[in-house]
């Protein structure tokens, strides 16, 4: 059923301002033909501006959710609005459709920070214990791996081994956060999200402090301190829930900047203040590319069928925790 554009600016109207939707209108209208003419889906990021992610996504998520649904997708095009590693999922997931990301350069600090050398150095010194990697890694180190996780499932995937050490690799403030949890020793990799990484405790304190009663939620991805000073931690989905669910008068969420501006559309009885840190990656993508990707078939995204196999048996192993 196609949305009549009324209809589609009604939904992000409290956070996107006309005169700029209106700027988007044609590529909005364009992007939904063409969906329609190359039987196309596209995938969207919590991190996506509004404009994408309530505009022209059909399936929207973290990186958990996003995987989930890409094994169930019925097209023949998928474009993920999101980084790179998050395609190259897709594309282990659907292995015989065409996957596209509007531009190449979307990367990510945190999938950048390792290698499968690496791994191989670290299971050399220690023998016997599982690695864990975050699903914001490329296909290479998810299939030197034994099993993949998310900010979501984090815990669940470490208890689920039955072992007293893993490694999980390669973010290390996911790694402390989650090691607070759980008995099972938790060994790390020092890669940082370089947007989660900019937050302090003290800005929380400072928040706390000019805006009285807010909650303040975090993501795992922060450092420590920051986790300990929030109210409440968790993926951007369960971050989500929360609001929908507790329904805060007023609300932080320590995360990147456009996931604000997503989850508020769907609450406007709630406050949000938007402190801003942006994904350089995650805002490579925009309509205008999105539209080019469906129009020329571009940047189709593979995965070296070798490496396919194993990277998919870390992610479904994920999948069936
Ligand atoms: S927000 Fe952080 S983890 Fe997510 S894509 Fe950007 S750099 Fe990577």
């Amino acid at each position: 059923m196609t949305i009549a554009m009324p209809a589609l600016y009604e939904r992000v109207s409290r956070v996107v301002p006309k005169a700029e939707w209106l700027s988007y209108e044609d590529d909005v209208a364009a992007i939904l033909a063409l969906k329609k003419s190359r039987n196309a889906v596209i995938l969207a990021h919590n991190y996506q501006t509004p404009e994408i992610f309530h505009g022209v996504a059909d399936i929207v998520g973290d990186s958990l959710a996003l995987a989930r649904k890409a094994m169930e997708v019925e097209a023949d095009v998928i474009v993920l609005a999101g980084v790179h590693f998050m395609a190259e999922t897709a594309k282990l997931l659907n292995p015989e459709k065409t996957v596209l990301i509007p531009d190449m350069g979307a990367g990510c600090s945190l999938a950048d920070s390792i290698t499968p050398e690496d791994i191989a150095l670290l299971r050399a010194a220690h023998p016997g214990v599982p690695v864990i990697t975050y699903v914001n890694t490329s296909a290479a180190v998810k299939a030197a791996s034994d099993i993949c996780c998310t900010s979501g499932n984090a815990r669940q995937v470490v208890e689920s081994l039955g072992v007293p050490k893993v490694l999980m690799l390669p973010d290390e403030y996911l790694a402390k956060n989650v090691a607070r949890e759980t008995s099972v020793e938790i060994l790390a990799w020092h890669g940082h999200c370089e947007v989660h990484e900019l937050f302090t405790a003290s800005d929380i304190h400072e928040l706390r402090a000019a805006h009285p009663g807010i909650v303040v939620l975090a993501h795992p991805e922060c450092p420590p301190d920051v986790v300990e000073a929030a109210d409440f931690a968790g993926s951007t989905a369960v971050m989500s829930d929360y609001v929908g669910r507790e329904k805060p008068g007023r609300v932080v969420l320590i995360t990147e900047c456009s996931m604000s501006d997503n989850v508020a559309v769907h609450h406007p009885d709630v406050e949000f203040v938007r402190p801003c840190n942006l994904c350089p990656h995650m805002k490579r993508i925009s309509l205008k590319n999105i539209r080019e990707a469906l129009e020329h078939n571009r940047h189709e995204v593979t995965v070296d069928p070798a490496i396919a196999v194993a990277a998919r048996r870390a992610v479904e192993r994920m999948l069936a925790v």
